[in-house]
């Protein structure tokens, strides 16, 4: 079955709400601020990116080859309260 990216969405919000993910703040140069995203077990780290406020992306494979809107840019979203790049256009 074909996974639209409305279905990729949906779990990413769900796994953002559902998985003890930790957001730290990892610094900014300029416009852009860092943020370092943990999950619950501390194996997985990944850097969310924002420009202005707007999240702009994030490293891991989900976002970064499939340009799929992950739970680490929804967590630092909700978290920060800031927009995703992404769900603007
Ligand atoms: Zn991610």
């Amino acid at each position: 079955m074909k996974t639209t990216n409305t279905m990729t969405l949906i779990r990413s919000l769900d796994k953002a709400m559902m998985e003890n993910l930790k957001v730290y703040r990892n610094g900014s140069v300029g416009s852009e601020q860092n943020f370092v995203v943990v999950n619950h077990e501390n194996v997985d780290a990944y850097e969310v990116t924002a420009n202005n406020g707007i999240i702009t992306g994030c490293t891991c494979p989900h976002a970064f080859h499939r340009n799929a809107v992950c739970k680490h840019q929804i967590k630092t979203s909700l978290v920060h309260s800031m927009d995703i790049q992404q769900l603007r256009q």
